[in-house]
């Protein structure tokens, strides 16, 4: 057995490389001082692997961005905007592929399957073309070779890299360009393999979607066309994410001389190897988990191999990661704040590294060879089953006790609307905006000094209360109907809530990238959920007390808040959904009693969390839309219950989002120019709803005359009292000046709209 990863992070134990990056951007450090650091963080992650004794350490992992990036540079698919003629891609045209500029757009960029990890999404053209336009697969693969490493270089396969892409010319498959594509990738197989290249890893995460019989063809013949051409260099093809379900028919034909098994999110996967045939291929077998953070339970993983070696030789299997370990945080030995106990049952990606050649030594070596490993593992184990901090009895019993009847509103949403127009006194198209307000400089320095202890509580929360005051004022001036506190006392929309509850744990270094340079520290939920008080009462009762208007109370929902963090992994998912769910329908509760009269609980992503097969939908939208009515429905009819969603399109699940019966939904679509409403051609939206009329994510103050028209295009397909008009999103990454006129538009928008209609 040999042991190996799909990937390393990249980013660096104290975030080197994002630093690196930030700086040279800013034009503090010159290209030789930036390759110089990134050729230091490669070395550093492949002696990291070489101690820990992995046999086959990838290359290639590394990336400046983004590794589908890379791969349009390495392909040559640089969009034409880019001006670009040279015969290799320099870094400032990558980046500015990345990021734009004053001049010129930056590409797309969107989540990369299930994870919060973004790519950049590549571009074609009609009759684009393809040439190898980087040397960076080659001469990292070169690089590793000097420390006497034989590296395994990763690939994006070609029909990932393909069917991820967008065509830019018409709607056609973006297969249309494999013919002209696959040259290339020839073309670097062999440049490798003069190198003297044995393996080469292809990552197909494509094969955990549901596929359709054209694609799996492709597939087949593909990497039968790159066998053809290859001479010695070995090919291991990889997919995570999912299982193969649905494509398992061309596994056993596809050319390749290993396949990778992500036994952690593929819950089918095993049931496949042990009822296929693979001839002699090898199997990677992904049994420790790449994408979060609890130690690997050795017995069990051991039990799973064990049955497997029954049907597979040993020197036929591989021990790994079941994605890459860009997923996970770096090395946990860095936290040094961290709870001991809970400190215990975690393993980050240095840590799954040594557990990963443990696990491949039990079997090459014996049971003995490890017995103080495994030792230390089963208590770990042992430790965290019985530990206090993880149960809690009263938690368990509430959700034990969950009720049908906990899940919808005393009434059905047609006898609410009419009381919560009188209780509301409402304009049609009311005017709101999405919770955050600009996070300034001065805010967020005040955060900081807070946090550092240079800023006293006391300080703080009457600088907070003067922000809270002087946004409620400027709402009012704008015009805006419904009001909102301004979020200023929160860092971020899961953590503020995170720090709240008991059952989450903070790293101080749990970092992982998000995008290019951006890295997020999710939280873990170590144990059962419980708000040991109210969250939100005092902030949003101070707002409301500064004016007649309605303020809304602002949380983030049950889905949103697992997605975002580190979850369990010794209870269903869903279970801890609910105990989050009864978290927030406490608070829900006392936000009422303390007289606010609309809450909005926002669900960004809830479509993110959705299982990458359209077969498990059915059963995702049946836990956490309940999930969601859980949190929501215990108030009063006249209670208004928002939600907001962002970041995707919802046009194939605006039934579910209809499902979760909020009074009103706010949704991102003015990037997309309104195409949302083309699913109400279809379906008929029961409740409120404003599309967001404002692109948050741009500087660019919209015109009063943008908006109304994208508000008489939504007024087509909805009926006047169910329009809302709002932003996109939050406004925390704006500034106050932008936000101001922006909101004026809105406002000015809306009332034409109201006396046109009268
Ligand atoms: N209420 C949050 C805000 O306004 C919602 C953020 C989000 O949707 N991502 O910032
Ligand atoms: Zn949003």
């Amino acid at each position: 057995m040999k042991s190996t990863i799909l990937g390393f992070p990249r980013i660096g134990k104290k975030r080197e490389l994002k630093f690196t990056i930030e700086k040279y951007w800013k034009g503090l450090i010159d290209q030789v001082e930036l390759k110089k650091i990134a050729a230091h963080l490669r070395r550093e992650h492949i002696i990291y692997q070489k101690e820990k004794g992995v046999d086959f350490i990838p290359s290639n992992d590394f990336s400046f961005y983004d590794q589908m990036l890379d791969m349009c540079c390495t392909v040559g698919a640089i969009p034409k905007r880019y001006n670009f003629t040279g015969d290799e891609v320099d870094i400032d045209t990558y980046f500015k592929m990345a990021r734009g500029d004053k001049n010129v757009t930056a590409m797309e960029m969107t989540k990369w399957f299930d994870t919060n990890y973004h790519y950049i999404v590549p571009e074609f053209e009609k009759d684009q073309t393809f040439s190898l336009l980087s040397k960076k697969v080659l001469n990292e693969y070169k690089e590793a070779k000097k420390l006497m490493i034989e590296s395994r270089p990763v690939l994006i396969g070609p029909i990932t890299f393909l069917l991820l892409g967008k065509n830019k010319y018409s709607g056609e498959s973006t297969l249309v360009h494999l013919e002209k594509l696959l040259p290339v990738y020839k073309q670097l197989i062999s440049d490798l393999e003069k190198e003297g290249v044995q393996w080469i890893q292809f990552d197909e995460p494509i094969l955990g979607m549901d596929l359709t019989r054209e694609v799996k063809d492709v597939l087949v013949q593909t990497y039968q066309e790159l066998t053809k051409r290859k001479k010695q260099s070995r090919f291991f093809l990889t997919s995570y994410f999912e299982d193969f379900c649905g494509s398992e028919d061309i596994l056993p034909q596809l050319e390749v001389d290993a396949i990778h098994f992500d036994l952690h999110a593929g819950s089918e996967n095993i049931e496949l190897l042990k009822k296929l045939n693979f001839g002699d291929k090898i199997i990677s077998l992904g049994v420790v988990d790449g994408r979060n953070i609890w130690k690997t339970n050795f017995k069990e993983v051991i039990a799973k191999v064990e049955e497997l070696s029954k049907k597979f030789k040993k020197d036929k299997l591989w021990i790994s990661s079941s994605c890459s370990l860009l997923h996970c945080p770096y090395d946990l030995n860095v936290e040094v704040n961290l709870d001991h106990e809970i400190k215990n049952w975690l393993s980050f990606s240095v840590q799954k590294l040594e557990e990963i050649t443990t696990i491949t030594k039990y079997f090459n070596e014996g049971a003995q060879s490890v017995d103080d490993l495994l030792k230390v593992n089963r208590e770990a184990m042992n430790l965290r089953k019985k530990s206090s901090k993880v149960t809690n009895k009263k938690v368990q019993d509430r959700v034990f006790g969950i009720t049908n009847k906990m899940f919808s509103r005393k009434s059905v949403y047609e006898e609410r609307k009419l009381v919560q127009r009188k209780a509301l006194n409402l304009p049609l198209f009311p005017t709101t905006t999405i919770g955050s307000l600009p996070q300034t400089k001065e805010v967020r320095s005040a955060r900081s000094s807070y946090k550092r202890g240079a800023l006293s509580e006391q300080d703080y929360n009457s600088f907070l209360k003067k922000q809270t005051l002087a946004a409620i004022k400027k709402q009012e001036e704008i015009g805006l109907d419904i009001l909102v506190h301004g979020e200023f006392e929160r860092n971020d929309m899961v953590e503020y809530f995170g720090e709240l509850i008991d059952g989450f744990a903070f790293t101080k270094n749990g970092w992982v990238q998000s995008y290019g340079s951006r890295c997020v520290k999710p939280p873990i939920i170590f144990g059962d959920l419980c708000r040991p008080k109210a969250m939100t009462v005092e902030w949003s009762s101070y707002a409301q007390s500064l004016t007649d208007k309605p303020v809304k109370g602002m949380l983030t929902g049950p889905v949103t808040m697992l997605k975002w963090s580190f979850v369990r992994d010794d209870i269903p998912y869903s279970e801890t959904c609910k105990q989050m769910a009864l978290v927030l329908r406490d608070e829900v509760l006392d936000l009422e009693n303390a007289g606010i009269k609309i809450i909005q609980i926002d669900e960004p992503a809830l479509k993110e969390a959705m299982p990458l097969k359209k077969s498990k939908w059915e059963e995702y939208f049946k836990w956490s839309i309940d999930c969601f009515k859980l949190s929501a429905t215990s108030v009063k009819d006249e209670t208004q219950i928002h939600t907001h969603m962002c970041y995707s399109e919802f046009n194939d699940i605006i039934d579910s989002i209809a499902a979760l019966d909020a009074d009103v939904i706010s949704i991102e679509t003015s990037r997309s120019q309104m195409e949302l409403l083309d699913a109400f051609k279809k379906f008929k939206y029961p409740n409120e709803i404003g599309p967001g009329v404002y692109d948050i994510h741009s500087p660019r103050v919209p015109s009063k005359e943008e908006i109304s028209s994208l508000l008489f295009r939504a007024k087509e397909y909805l009926s006047p009292n169910q329009l809302w008009v709002n932003p996109d999103c939050g406004l925390k990454t704006r500034g106050w000046e932008e936000v101001v006129t922006s909101l004026e538009k809105m406002v000015h928008a809306a009332k034409e709209l109201r006396s046109l209609s009268k």
